[in-house]
């Protein structure tokens, strides 16, 4: 899985704009980095919109033989760089709304990687759960079928996110191949390596949060060897992340589930913690003090990293954060609200566009390897990412240091500034 939704939290009293859609937090980034570019405003006018929607319509035959139609989106929001790319979700809260926000994340994640895609996300309304594995397989082959006319290897390349997975994009690709005539293994991406996945791609997303960890504290000139962590979610993104920073000299002293946290100052274990994947939910039973989710957040450690869902940090509770850093694992983990206090109190933040990219940036080298028809190796592919990391990282921290700028607003910038020079350049048609 590669994102989730925003969490609903109730902060009654807060500004409408405090829980955030992901249409709104995107349109409003867009409008900050807009206010220190000189871009052209109809530029960044045609960016609040996506470019088109499709919305579909997916019969599938269930298992008692009754006929059941479920609706799904793909959100395409810019191309000026190259192919949509972005996930596609099984849940029952997809709707046409979030697909778009979460298109246009897309597009500012691919452009402060300066790789050669623009945003798209997209998926079905239901509940996966309740599918059979023939039911779901029916419905991602039908799925595919209603996308077909759109999406291809050098138009728009889905990839799993939540509820889909390896074997989602494994029936995808193949009811997009037997269609065309031909094996077409980069119509998707995050699929099994046997047939055109990627080594290293599920790890990706972690590693990149833990990169960018390394490069935050080298910046702080806060060595690993000396650097507490806080771990928030102990799924892809949370335990490849907290595992490579304890290999790199890190002390982890807390990392969480649903459940609640497990704390021990003089360090963890974390190889020997079980991951969502390899035992779901089973952080809480292993050695040390237990802790409520929210407690983690607020320990007085160097750095905290919210690696499991939306909005967990908010006006409320920014104000108890002691970390000095904190790297965005998840998506959206940090409210404006949150953003505004942390940013006073002078908390450097990691943007998730950043610090989570290494998940798309390994889905576009599994992308280069099914194009060429020729595998890379796992040390190739994480030799990449680090390169493309520390690239991505360079340019954000000159935009920090050049504008006095937050991080986030730093990698925005970024992304608008290459996005918009792109428009520019090719301008419109006709
Ligand atoms: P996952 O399902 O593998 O793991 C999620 C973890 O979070 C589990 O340990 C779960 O118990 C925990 N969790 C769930 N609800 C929680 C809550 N309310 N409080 C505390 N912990 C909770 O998910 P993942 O793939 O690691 O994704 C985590 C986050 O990272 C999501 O926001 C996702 O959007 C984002 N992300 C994932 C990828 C990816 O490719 N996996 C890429 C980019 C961003």
């Amino acid at each position: 899985m590669s994102s989730k939704p925003t969490q609903s939290v109730d902060e009654q009293g807060k500004p409408p704009d405090e829980l955030d859609s992901a249409m709104a937090t995107a349109r409003r980034q867009l409008d900050r980095a807009a206010a220190h570019l000189d871009v052209d405003p109809n530029i960044v006018e045609r960016l609040k919109h996506p470019a088109q929607v499709h919305e579909v319509a997916v019969p599938v035959e269930r298992d008692d033989g009754t006929l059941e139609t479920f609706i799904g989106y793909r959100a395409q929001h810019d191309s000026v760089r190259g192919p949509y790319k972005g996930g596609l979700r099984f849940h029952p809260e997809v709707n046409r709304e979030e697909s778009i926000g979460l298109s246009m994340w897309m597009t500012w994640k691919c452009a402060v990687m300066d790789l050669p895609f623009g945003g798209a996300k997209g998926g079905v309304v239901v509940d996966p759960k309740s599918l059979s594995d023939g039911e779901k397989e029916r419905l991602t082959r039908r799925f595919a079928q209603e996308l077909r006319d759109v999406i291809g290897p050098h138009t728009d390349i889905p990839a799993p996110d939540m509820g889909t997975d390896a074997q989602t994009m494994s029936w995808f690709m193949d009811a997009y191949s037997m269609q065309e005539g031909e094996t077409v293994p980069g119509v998707v991406t995050g699929k099994p390596p046997v047939i055109g996945g990627s080594e290293g791609r599920e790890e990706a997303p972690g590693r990149s949060v833990a990169i960018v960890t390394r490069a935050a504290c080298e910046y702080e000139d806060r060595p690993l060897s000396e650097t507490t962590v806080a771990v928030q979610g102990y799924g892809s993104v949370g335990a490849n992340a907290a595992r490579l920073l304890e290999d790199w000299g890190a002390t982890v002293v807390a990392v969480s589930d649903v459940n609640g946290a497990i704390y021990d100052p003089d360090g963890l274990e974390t190889r020997s913690i079980p991951t969502h994947a390899e035992e779901p939910e089973a952080v809480t039973e292993q050695d040390g003090e237990v802790l409520p989710n929210e407690a983690l957040l607020e320990l007085d450690v160097d750095v905290v990293i919210p690696a499991a869902v939306g909005n967990v940090i908010t006006a409320d509770n920014a104000g108890d954060v002691r970390a000095d850093i904190v790297v965005e694992g998840a998506n959206g983990p940090t409210t404006v609200g949150a953003d505004t206090v942390l940013d006073e109190r002078g908390v450097t933040v990691i943007p998730d566009i950043l610090a989570n990219a290494g998940g798309v940036t390994v889905s576009y080298f599994e992308w280069l390897q099914d194009i060429n028809r020729r595998s890379w190796s796992l040390e190739r592919v994480n030799d990449e990412l680090e390169t493309e990391m520390l690239k991505a990282w360079d340019a954000v921290r000159s935009e920090v240091e050049a504008r006095g700028v937050s991080w986030r607003d730093a990698a925005y910038i970024v992304a608008l500034d290459r996005i918009g020079a792109a428009h520019g350049a090719r301008g419109v048609w006709p």
